[in-house]
């Protein structure tokens, strides 16, 4: 007891557990229609976690999507620090070989290595060396399901754990992130009077009138840009990204369905983008009274920013300081990530994680220099938080 494992053992350690979790298909199901799924991948972390002599415990709500939380168990009253990173992927799209874990140079390529398996491998041996060291409180790994699709995985974790603070260890490229924006989904169905293209006086084209609706939202995304910024992460925006409608070329179309994402700084509530959205259709209306469209929010996520007093963001800035020897940027990350339900759930969070490229791309590599530094900061960080 008493110290950590030597830097070499523990940063070959990591590649290696990075390596066979890479090789490990967990294509999430519900992206991809009888994918694996995380029951290989998690029965492998499960038996990793034993044979490195941590507490283990398989989460499996809903049935065939399982989570693994891998403790230290606590001898004191020490802080408990929280790891989190997903066990899915995304599909493997038009990737070659996406499950052949092939290194070259500083670069190791495959589905998932940088989202997010080399931060869960990161996590997995911060948490064995941590534990291996004179600790008063306790780390805990929480590798989660179903984060590339509706995170059930961490909602269904945090019915049973709790911590101190957390790290999410999606990749940041070495970067301490405090926020990432929110986002909102909303489904506008425009009604018009299906009729035949000879007859225009018995028809009201759904499509026609759907254009001001576009023109109107698109007014409201430049006027955002403008008036809403986040200094790390940038300004709040909305796009239109589906839309049908219409039978046939010779018919005056009934309908037109579209969708706006809308994706919200910190801040930001989902009843004021409704309000917003609402307001366009309220001004639409009262320019031309055929105008029929009404909403329906069809998924809300939520933004996250953690305060920078908070103990966890220091204590990482002087592990990542160390084990760089440079301090780290602070910033925000554009994507949505499970810390929103941390976050939410009142535990103090940020995201650090490695460099790569090519998160849901047809080519995906890590670095494994960055894997390397991320195991390292995460252990230092662990044990300052839970010492
Ligand atoms: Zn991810």
């Amino acid at each position: 007891m008493g110290t950590v494992a030597s830097a070499t053992s523990a940063t070959d350690d990591v590649i290696a557990l990075l390596s066979d979790l890479v090789a490990i298909d967990s294509v999430n199901p519900s992206l991809v229609p009888g994918a694996a799924g995380e029951r290989r991948v998690a029965d492998h972390v499960a038996a990793w976690g034993q044979h490195a002599g941590l507490s283990v415990e398989l989460i499996e709500e809903p049935a065939g999507r399982p989570s693994v939380v891998v403790r230290t168990g606590r001898r004191g009253d020490g802080r408990v620090l929280l790891l989190c990173g997903h066990l899915d992927t995304v599909g493997h799209g038009e990737m070659t070989e996406p499950l052949v874990p092939r290194v070259e140079s500083d670069r190791m390529y495959g589905r998932g290595a940088y989202d997010m398996k080399a931060g869960l491998a990161a996590a997995l041996i911060a948490c064995r060396d941590a534990g291996r060291a004179d600790i008063g409180g306790e780390v805990i790994v929480a590798a989660v399901a179903d984060e590339e699709h509706s995170s059930s995985g961490v909602q269904q974790v945090l019915r049973h754990v709790t911590a101190d603070a957390a790290i999410v260890t999606e990749p940041t490229e070495l970067a301490i992130a405090t926020a990432h924006k929110g986002f909102v989904w909303i489904e506008l169905e425009v009604l018009g009077r299906a009729a035949h293209g000879s007859r225009p006086h018995l028809g009201i084209d759904a499509i026609l009138k759907t254009g001001p609706i576009l023109v109107a939202l698109g007014d409201l995304d430049a006027d955002l840009r403008v008036r809403r910024q986040h200094p790390t992460l940038g300004p709040a925006s909305l796009h239109a990204s589906l839309i049908s409608g219409g039978t046939e070329e010779s018919t005056i179309p009934g309908r037109c369905l579209f969708t706006v994402e809308r994706r919200t700084l910190p801040g930001e509530t989902v009843d004021g983008v409704e309000q917003e959205i609402s307001e366009v259709l309220g001004r639409c209306r009262a320019a031309d009274p055929e105008v029929n469209a009404s909403q329906r929010t069809t998924l809300a996520r939520e933004p996250f920013e953690v305060d920078a007093a908070q103990p966890i963001v220091g204590t990482l800035a002087r592990a990542a300081g160390g084990a760089a020897d440079r301090a780290p940027d602070v910033t925000g990350v554009s994507y949505w990530a499970d810390s929103a339900f941390l976050h939410a759930a009142g535990i103090p969070t940020v995201l650090y994680g490695p460099g790569g490229e090519g998160a849901h791309a047809a080519v995906e590599w890590v670095s494994l220099d960055d894997t390397r530094a991320c195991a390292r900061t995460l252990t230092r960080a662990a044990l300052e938080f839970c010492r």
